[in-house]
């Protein structure tokens, strides 16, 4: 039923992984899938934001995300799963459909909220906009 499981997640914040990423799990085991785990980099590519920091900032923070990445895959995602990690930039929501669309996924499993402060809420504002605008299936995980 599903081939492809896209997970986006905040490497920064647990509420983003610590209940969408055992679910993303159990799916790829059930289905067979592989899974796609996506973490978006803030967007030093902006005019406003970037002209701030030379290039070998976001290059040197590119690098610490991309190792810091490499670590938490091999801590939480066992041998037997097929995981593709992917470091894109821009804003979240805007990346995460453009991921979904370039590698073609199934299902997007994530999590409502990547602060738990503020779960008063229905859903953040990423997770609202990819639930709005994915033409894929997108579980939210609370
Ligand atoms: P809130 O701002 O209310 O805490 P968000 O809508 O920003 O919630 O986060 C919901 C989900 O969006 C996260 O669990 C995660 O799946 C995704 N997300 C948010 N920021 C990022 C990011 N930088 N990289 C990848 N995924 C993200």
């Amino acid at each position: 039923m599903y081939n492809k499981i896209l997970l986006p997640i905040d490497l920064n914040h647990k509420a983003s992984w610590d209940r969408a990423l055992p679910t993303a799990l159990v799916l790829c085991k059930t289905y067979d899938a592989s899974l796609h785990v996506v973490t978006v980099m803030p967007d030093f590519g902006l005019p406003l934001v970037g002209g701030f920091f030379p290039k070998e900032f976001t290059d040197q923070a590119k690098k610490a995300l991309t190792d810091q990445f490499k670590e938490f895959i091999k801590e939480h995602v066992p041998k037997d799963i097929k995981v593709q990690r992917i470091v894109v930039d821009g804003k979240p929501y805007e990346a995460i459909l453009r991921v979904s669309k370039k590698l073609n996924v199934d299902l997007i499993v994530m999590a409502s909220h990547k602060r738990k402060r503020l779960e008063e809420y229905l859903l953040g504002t990423n997770a609202m906009r990819v639930v709005q605008q994915s033409k894929k299936s997108v579980m939210i995980v609370r």
